[in-house]
């Protein structure tokens, strides 16, 4: 009952002309759009040039990340308005480089979701990111590490509002590292992550998408996707290469 989803992270990669050559392998493989959801986070300057593509209203357009606030002085920011106004409904929310690299703590991570909630413009899903370290993995602490982050992230969000959250669980010692979690260990966490979601939003707990991250690949996407809990992919290597995205969207 749950379509699957298919989000592409450029990260800080990608270019026009690589809209221009993702824009032409989509046409020719709109058949996979009619079945699945597809949405791809450039880097937020390339968004006009999605908005402008011709296979713009086949696919959702998503940001790497929002401010919390929503104008004035915060330079290099981008805040929901103006993210919406280049074509945007999704956004990720912590993502553990963010988390990793620029300091983004549970606080931050709280008020861009509620932001993210509260925004009135337009609607908008938040794909809010956990996962564990290898460390955290080494000392199995996996369960307990995702459930605060969840906890932490969800707090005060009512069951109505769960309608516009995505989890991706991005097991951060397979991202970017070709380390792959087996299809099982994936299935493990996000049966976790639905048992905690079906607890808190009840029906719509189990309505709510759950995305796998990391290193995932052509040839890993299906046997991950097969598994009950999870509903599609945050792709980030892998979505650069036009003709690899789309087999792993096939694979959805
Ligand atoms: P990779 O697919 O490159 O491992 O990145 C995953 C990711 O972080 C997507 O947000």
């Amino acid at each position: 009952q749950r379509q699957p989803l298919v989000i592409a992270n450029w990260k800080m990669n990608g270019s026009r002309s690589l809209v221009e050559k993702m824009t032409v392998e989509l046409r020719e493989h709109d058949e996979v759009l009619d079945r699945i959801s597809v949405v791809i986070c450039p880097p937020a300057v390339l968004l006009p040039a999605w908005q402008d593509a011709v296979f713009y209203d086949h696919v959702h357009l998503g940001a790497q990340d929002i401010s919390e606030h929503a104008s004035g002085a915060h330079t290099g920011e981008h805040s929901l308005s103006l993210l919406t106004e280049a074509g945007v409904d999704y956004v990720l929310i912590g993502h553990s480089e963010r988390r990793q690299y620029y300091g983004e703590d549970e606080e931050r991570i709280r008020a861009k979701v509620q932001a993210a909630l509260s925004f009135n413009e337009k609607p908008v899903t938040v794909v809010l990111c956990v996962g564990e370290t290898a460390s955290q993995r080494q000392q199995e602490q996996t369960y307990a590490v995702v459930e605060q982050q969840l906890q932490s992230a969800l707090d005060g969000v009512s069951e109505q509002q769960s309608k516009q959250i995505v989890i991706a669980y991005e097991p951060v010692w397979a991202i970017g590292t070709g380390q792959t979690a087996s299809p099982e260990l994936a299935q493990q966490v996000h049966g976790f992550i639905r048992q905690w979601l079906t607890k808190k939003f009840r029906v719509s707990g189990s309505r709510m998408h759950i995305l796998y991250g990391g290193s995932l690949k052509a040839d890993n996407a299906e046997a991950l996707f097969a598994e009950a809990d999870i509903d599609g992919g945050l792709i980030g290597g892998a979505s650069l290469d036009p003709e690899e995205f789309l087999a792993i969207c096939s694979a959805a």
